[in-house]
């Protein structure tokens, strides 16, 4: 017979709340609630019911919290697995059979946490009789539920960005879902580190709160990588289809039709890059016995598959699994190995920029920073090569120049670019005269006025050309920019961080006239990345920099391109790299990422021009240059 709370002593009210507080677990679980009261609301399946069967491994991943002790869940994978479903299935979990405060991390606000909470989690709430009947219904004056704050009984739902102190403010919370932490900024401005920030928000809950912390890698030694080796690391094993022996998914052990196995390949992963592959050939093979499966196989064995861990669990409270795109239905072997083949054939010309995404988003795992030694200057000269009385051999078909502002020159640079953006040094000259002077900008009219001799006969001019406004002549380079503009001279700003090497132009009025000149941002870090890997092939060919045996390809402008190095630095323990001058002067190298730049605005068909200049008639109709959505018309708008 229970007695009322009043007849109870301090004591024996005490005794009675630690018992609430470990009362036995709900007897459903995370996955059996799922499959009972869910519905699919995105992609192919939507408006079906949600089956945790469908891709088992997800059976591991949404129970992980009913496993005894277990606080932190996290999971390092690909982007495709089914991540954000998970996720949702957690929440609904939590609104409908266990309520608690709960707070979604997502990298930003706007559109992350928005996105998250309006296209992924509503619908489901929606679809779902227990959760819309828990979930109060959103009435005109009652602002509880809104889409990024929620209230229901016993508990309260917040979605939020990383990028926001607001988001992350002092609120309580015992279910944590931190979504993409490598995409997190590695602090907020005078707040300390956004993860911890977020983390901290759990003290009050220690012993029983619940962190979910799925993400897709980016570097080694980053977030999600530093936390699943603070876990056990789980890999899903399963079973063999022809001799039973259980292993997981590896990439190594994927092979197709076209080309042999070479392991020494560290950059292939085994795989060595020639035109003939046959991605549809793939299959998934037991290292035991060596058969190979098909698509069909590959997911059917997953049924019989589990979770072992692969490590030690050093921390008690935290268990991490690994998901990469093998195991995931949504997905298929000839499309992984395509996505692979395109890296690859990126790598060859240089750009390892595509090689890492898929590391990152289709096999899950963290790379290696890129090596920090760059080219050696003297490595550039013993490579010159002459041009005879030409400007250009017939390989370079269009020319771009990047310009560098000083205060009393400017210093540019002119190159040819050809089919796969191999590259030639075409021209560099430095312009004495102060720049706040029209005479100095007068004799960059007669660089654009030059015509290059090309090996076709032909005499080519610059065609397009990016300025840096980000000195503090900027004025006199809108001006420059807006005079010039049917020449295609853009003013651009460089930007570091994770961007695109062009991106769209934000619109800048200047002057008593109030005059408007697109302003173009160049991600440098990308830019920079991609010139110095560029600089170190050696096989002539896709990517490769040829330079010209003439007298202003020097020692000057050998170590003005190899004047930056990629170096880690860490910002509260999160590694980033970043570009550092190891000399004063990088003119030619600024001027470098400014003809790529201005190559990347122009967007030419460079296998067309070749063809064009060598004499071979284009197959009709002749395909327009493409250029990219948000370019303003070549005749129309901005242009005078
Ligand atoms: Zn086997």
């Amino acid at each position: 017979m229970r007695a009322s709370v009043l007849e109870l002593s301090p004591t024996e009210r005490l005794a009675a709340k630690v018992r609430r507080g470990l009362a036995p677990p709900p007897e459903l679980t995370v996955s059996e609630f799922s499959d009972r009261e869910l519905m699919v609301t995105t992609g192919k399946y939507a408006g079906t019911r949600w089956q945790t069967s469908f891709a088992p491994y997800q059976r591991g991943i949404l129970d992980a919290f009913h496993e005894p002790g277990v606080e932190i869940a996290v999971v390092m994978g690909s982007s495709q697995w089914g991540k954000t479903a998970c996720a949702v299935c957690i929440v609904a979990y939590h609104i409908a059979h266990d309520p608690c405060p709960i707070l979604v991390v997502e990298p930003t606000v706007d559109p992350m946490a928005k996105d998250f909470a309006r296209n992924r989690l509503e619908p489901v709430i929606a679809a779902s009789p227990i959760l819309r009947d828990t979930v109060s219904k959103k009435r005109a004056k009652d602002s509880s539920n809104t889409i990024l704050h929620k209230t229901f009984r016993g508990g309260s739902l917040a979605v939020g960005g990383a990028n926001s102190a607001a988001s992350l403010a002092a609120r309580s919370t015992r279910l944590l879902i931190l979504d993409e932490v490598d995409r997190y900024p590695a602090e907020l401005p005078g707040e300390g580190s956004t993860l911890a920030i977020a983390l901290k928000r759990t003290a009050a809950y220690r012993g029983r709160r619940r962190i979910f912390m799925p993400s897709s890698p980016t570097l080694k030694g980053a977030s999600i990588d530093v936390w699943f080796q603070r876990g056990d690391q789980r890999r899903y094993f399963v079973p063999c289809p022809a001799c039973g022996d259980m292993h997981p998914f590896l990439w190594e052990n994927v092979q197709w039709d076209g080309p042999r196995v070479k392991p020494s390949d560290p950059g292939a992963r085994g795989h060595v890059w020639r035109a003939n592959h046959e991605p549809r050939t793939a299959r998934l093979h037991c290292p035991s016995c060596g058969y190979g499966m098909g698509d069909a196989e590959r997911l059917a064995v997953l049924q019989a598959g589990e979770w072992r861990p692969s490590a030690e669990r050093s921390e008690p409270g935290i268990i991490s699994f690994h998901m990469w795109e093998a195991y995931s239905p949504f997905s298929s072997l000839s499309e992984i190995v395509s996505g692979f083949l395109r890296a690859r054939q990126a790598q060859k010309g240089g750009d390892n920029s595509e090689m890492h995404t898929w590391q990152n988003t289709t096999l899950g795992e963290p790379v290696e920073p890129d090596a920090g030694e760059g080219v050696e200057p003297h490595v550039l000269l013993m490579r010159r090569e002459a041009f005879g009385d030409l400007d250009m051999p017939a390989g370079a078909c269009c020319l771009t120049m990047g310009v560098d502002v000083q205060d009393d020159r400017l210093e540019l640079l002119v190159i040819g670019w050809g089919p796969g953006e191999e590259s030639w040094l075409v021209d560099r000259q430095t312009l004495p005269g102060h720049t706040e002077q029209p005479e100095v900008w007068k004799m960059l009219d007669e660089v654009l006025d030059h015509q290059y001799k090309h090996a076709s006969g032909q005499r080519l001019p610059v065609q397009a050309t990016c300025i840096d406004s980000g000195g503090h002549r900027t004025t006199m380079v809108y001006d420059y920019a807006a005079r010039m503009a049917a020449r295609r001279v853009f003013a651009v700003i460089g930007r570091d961080g994770q961007r695109p090497i062009v991106s769209s132009p934000s619109p800048r009025r200047w002057g008593r006239q109030q005059r408007q000149v697109p302003l173009y941002t160049i991600g440098v870090d990308a830019a920079k990345s991609l010139i110095v890997s560029r600089l170190k092939l050696t096989e002539k060919g896709a990517g490769y920099v040829h330079v010209p045996l003439v007298d202003w390809a020097d020692d000057e402008l050998a170590a003005q391109l190899t004047s930056e190095r990629l170096v880690m630095r860490f910002t509260r323990g999160v590694p980033a790299q970043v570009w550092k001058k190891i000399r004063p002067r990088n003119e030619a190298f600024d001027c470098a990422v400014y003809a790529l730049g201005a190559l990347r605005l122009l967007h030419p068909d460079l296998e067309l021009l070749a063809q064009r200049l060598a004499g071979i008639d284009p197959p009709p109709p002749a395909p327009k240059p493409q250029r990219e959505r948000w370019l303003p018309p070549r005749r129309k708008g901005w242009l005078r």
